[in-house]
């Protein structure tokens, strides 16, 4: 049974939304700016005019309680962008939710439930990891906030928060058992479900991100005096590992495992100086930790190697691991059906290879996520965009899967 959207209103929150903080086609609102603080208030009146009592915490999440009802989801993404990035990543998860809550509280057949509606700061990771979802998860202490700096302009999280008239302000805390669980949507980010013509993707897993730090200690020496023979170039051999690893991993690796040397610094780094030290942050990604376990040890592996072959020292170490998180399967099958009746036949399960606040969720009840397609693949950019038509569909699918689970919740207790 499809429970109706307003695919016109869908639209008007995007564009309203893209106006704060507009840059391009697309949006500069990053976590805690006036322009993010501007959109958190643009979302607090929206959640006013459905008689939610929404509430900015003392993070800078926005909570929108519902009336008292027994059976409650949770919906939401974030509102803060990348610098200079898209307009949908993060909005159309948040809009989605309030379009679902604005659809479901309202309705009589759903007097007994209702959706609640969170934007979680900063998953964009200006000051930290998904801070926003993990606080309300009870994940975050203080002292982690204390420490939390901008990674743009080096500002105290500390000092925006106090700039946005948070400070004071206590954090909300998930209430265990409130929730029968967490449902989000968001751009794909990728071109998986544009290049097979399809509408929407359910997501299984959201992939585990392992982060790594290799270290190369050579010799600093003059540039135009010292023989090539003798040389001990710590750049050199850095980028050759990153060749040694483009040749080994692929045998290694899963389906859909990427790998990323993401910076390769070099000490001094200056053009007449052969570089004594050289830095190489790698990541590796996969939704299976057994492949994440497999591609870690192959790294230590190849580094070892390195090693020992010189002239350089070469040394690896872990900086985080962030596990795969496993999307509830009654909520995969939820999107699928409500998948199926708008856009029949057009949809796929699919891992996400980007990280979302549903990861964080998924460690406390049941969680859901479903993708809607990005032209081009195109995100973390201006040009990131989705058909109008694409995003009214999703918007569909999204507040279809919420009926449903709700109803199969309300059939239970009844
Ligand atoms: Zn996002």
């Amino acid at each position: 049974m499809t429970t109706p959207i307003d695919g016109t209103r869908v639209l008007r929150d995007l564009y309203e939304l893209r106006k704060i903080g507009e840059y391009k086609t697309g949006v500069h609102r990053p976590s805690l700016s006036n322009e993010h603080v501007m959109s958190l208030q643009w979302l607090v009146e929206r959640l006013k005019a459905i008689d939610a009592e929404p509430i900015i915490d003392g993070i800078g999440n926005v909570l929108g309680y519902g009336k008292p009802t027994t059976v409650k989801l949770l919906a939401g993404s974030h509102l803060e962008s990348q610098n200079y990035a898209g307009w949908l990543d993060g909005a159309l998860g948040v809009v989605y939710a309030l379009e679902a809550a604005r659809v479901i509280n309202c309705n009589d057949a759903f007097n007994a439930a209702a959706v609640e509606v969170g934007a979680w700061c900063d998953e964009e990771g200006h000051f930290g990891h998904l801070l926003g979802s993990r606080s309300f998860c009870g994940d975050v202490t203080e002292s982690e906030i204390d420490a939390a700096i901008n990674r743009t302009d080096s500002g105290k999280m500390r000092d925006a928060l106090a700039k946005a008239g948070l400070a004071q302000k206590k954090r909300e805390r998930l209430e265990t058992g409130r929730y029968i669980g967490y449902l989000e949507a968001h751009v794909e980010q990728g071109d998986w479900l544009e290049s097979n013509d399809l509408e929407a993707g359910v997501v299984t897993t959201i992939v585990g991100v392992w982060q790594f730090k290799v270290n190369f200690e050579g010799f600093q020496n003059h540039a135009g005096t010292t023989r090539m023979a003798i040389r001990k170039d710590a750049g050199l051999a850095a980028a050759k590992l990153c060749v040694t690893i483009d040749d080994c991993f692929p045998k290694a690796a899963g389906p859909r495992t990427v790998w990323t040397t993401g910076r390769l610094t070099l000490d001094p780094g200056a053009p007449s100086i052969i570089p004594g030290k050289a830095e190489m942050l790698f990541q590796i990604r996969d939704a299976d930790s057994r492949v994440l376990a497999r591609m870690e040890s192959l790294l230590y592996e190849l580094v070892a190697d390195a090693d020992r072959s010189g002239p350089c020292h070469a040394q690896v170490e872990s900086l985080r691991k962030s596990q795969p998180a496993k999307m509830d399967e009654r909520f995969q099958a939820a999107l699928e059906t409500a998948a199926e009746r708008i856009v029949p036949g057009k949809h796929t399960r699919m891992p996400s290879g980007a990280g979302h606040d549903a990861q964080i969720f998924a460690g406390q009840m049941p969680a859901g996520m479903l993708f809607v397609p990005s032209i081009g693949g195109i995100s973390h950019h201006w040009l990131e965009n989705t058909s109008n038509e694409d995003i009214v569909l999703g918007a569909q699918i999204f507040t279809d899967a919420a009926a449903d689970l709700l109803r199969q919740e309300l059939a239970v207790s009844s």
